[in-house]
């Protein structure tokens, strides 16, 4: 079989170019190296946004095209997606108040806004916001946008292309990729077994992120190298920093930003930096100096200082961004850009550049007008009505879905219930089938983890290990000792081993 398109990496990008094509009617196969979303894409500030900041660059265009995606994505998965305010205050000496309600009402106004609360002015010396700050805080602005399980988001996309048809393999490594005329072949490596296949197609999307231009030079063979800006940004996880539920928006004096938003209840998400990094990206990881940094902002604001011994956990991630020259790595754009490699009648290639978790579904559309032109038209552009698996449920009714879940479900504590149905939606039924007590979930992994929604990430979402459950498919990690991953990981290396057996008899 030769399939229509061949894509390289399982990140946002790859996982929303899949589903598109399959949806439309296109044969697809997708192969990633690793996991699902263990490149950037779970290394991201988790927000879908218009990006405030860009307009400083005037980035007008991603802006816009940003900020109209929030309520098409919140709409498509309300589960993993959700509102969230945003307090930004005023800092005297930075940017005016003039500055920030002109950039607020721009926010408000370029991007179609339907849903989501306009921008307000804070009093500061009333509003409970300012509880957790210091007293040099009088003004603030707050504005909306919303929140995103990253790593969710790519292995639902995943799952909806399997279920239309494509074919998703991870821990697969495209190692070579060889121009035949009029199709593709492409050699994959199994990373799990060592073996190797060769699968052919009539066009190729190379999506690898930070390694998209690895792929064209080390994999297609190309002298096309130098495209891409690796900028490194990093997080910090410390214990709950304040109760309010909205999220705060930090002026540095160096004249970046950081966010401190609420995370996984019991936690306060600190981050990021921007530095240009030139490593391998599968090693990105947090250095002191952005430890110290990342407290030092923070610290400017709270009352209550962040040190080094509050973090509990840290993540790095490295943004592809396409390198158009820009002098600093935060003025470096982060719209996406999309390079085709197609001479006539040989088999093209299309490259991409760039691109945020928040546009990934528009930058699909994109890559489609350009499949479109090479392997004529399909099916019609569907994403934007299309709910991703779990997220069929109205926006604004993820509290009444959560009480009839309890409902049916009484064993499990508010806790465990909302955390299911925020991580899998109404396929969380699925998962809990016809349990009547925590007992019918099976083994006790730790916290509120069970054998059953372990065996569903399994046979749904292509987890393999420990790490894939618990840091990618839940944040579960942050909850349980090495001991109980240790035993998490054995468990599943038997499952998985048994599942392979039996496929093989
Ligand atoms: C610190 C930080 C904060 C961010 N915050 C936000 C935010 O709040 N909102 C937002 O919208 N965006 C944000 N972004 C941007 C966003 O995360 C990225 O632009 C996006 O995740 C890139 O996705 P991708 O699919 O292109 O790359 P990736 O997620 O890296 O996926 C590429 C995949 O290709 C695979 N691959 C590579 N080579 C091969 C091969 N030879 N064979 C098979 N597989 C291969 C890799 O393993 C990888 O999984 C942030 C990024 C960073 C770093």
């Amino acid at each position: 079989m030769i399939y229509d398109i061949f894509v390289i990496g399982g990140g946002i990008n790859g996982c929303g170019i899949a589903r598109d094509a399959v949806g439309r009617g296109y044969s697809v196969f997708l192969a990633e190296m690793n996991d699902l979303a263990s490149g950037t894409s779970s290394g991201s500030t988790k927000l879908i946004h218009g990006g405030l900041r860009y307009l400083e660059y005037y980035e007008f265009r991603l802006v816009r095209e940003s900020l109209m995606e929030r309520e098409v994505l919140w709409a498509s998965a309300p589960h993993i997606i959700w509102p969230l305010r945003f307090v930004l205050p005023h800092h005297a000496g930075l940017r005016p108040a003039w500055l920030l309600r002109l950039g607020l009402f721009l926010y408000d106004h370029i991007g179609g806004r339907r849903k989501l609360p306009p921008t307000s002015t804070l009093d500061m010396t009333r509003d409970p916001a300012a509880k957790p700050l210091k007293s040099l805080y009088t003004k603030a602005f707050e504005y909306s946008d919303c929140w995103v399980n990253d790593a969710r988001l790519v292995t639902l996309n995943a799952r909806d292309a399997a279920d239309r048809g494509a074919v998703i393999r991870t821990r697969t490594k495209v190692v070579s990729a060889r121009r035949d005329a009029d199709h593709w072949t492409l050699t994959l490596l199994d990373g799990l077994t060592g073996a190797t296949e060769q699968v052919r197609s009539r066009l190729l999307v190379n999506a690898a992120g930070p390694w998209v231009d690895e792929v064209l030079t080390g994999v297609v063979g190309s002298n096309n190298a130098h495209n891409v800006r690796l900028v490194q940004g990093s997080h910090i996880v410390v214990k709950k920093k304040f109760d309010d539920p909205r999220a705060y928006f930090f002026q540095n004096t160096d004249g970046r930003i950081i966010f401190a938003i609420p995370y996984e209840q019991d936690f306060t998400l600190i981050g990021t930096t921007d530095q240009d990094y030139h490593g391998d990206p599968a090693e990105v990881r947090i250095s002191d100096a952005e430890i110290d940094y990342l407290c030092a902002a923070a610290s400017e604001y709270f009352i209550q200082p962040v040190n080094r011994e509050h973090v509990v956990w840290t993540y790095s991630g490295v943004r592809p961004l396409y390198d158009d020259g820009a002098s600093k790595a935060q003025e470096a754009t982060r719209d996406y850009v999309l390079k085709a490699d197609a001479p006539e009648g040989q088999a093209p290639l299309l490259n991409i550049f760039g691109g945020k978790i928040t546009t990934f579904r528009r930058l699909s559309e994109h890559m489609l007008e350009k499949i479109e032109d090479r392997l004529g038209k399909r099916g019609k552009p569907w994403t934007a009505t299309g709910t991703l698996p779990g997220g069929d449920f109205a926006p604004a009714g993820f509290d009444d879905e959560l009480r009839k879940l309890q409902a049916d479900y009484p064993f499990l504590d508010v806790r465990h219930a909302h955390r299911l149905f925020r991580l899998y939606g109404t396929k969380a039924r699925v998962l809990l089938g016809t349990a009547t007590s925590l007992a019918d979930l099976g083994r006790h992994f730790g916290s509120d983890l069970y054998e059953a929604e372990i065996r569903y990430q399994i046979e749904h979402e292509w987890a393999l290990t420990a790490q894939d459950v618990l840091w990618r498919r839940t944040k579960k990690g942050l909850h349980l000792s090495a001991d109980e991953a240790a035993v998490l990981d054995g468990f599943m290396k038997n499952a998985i081993d048994r599942r392979r057996q039996i496929a093989a008899e």
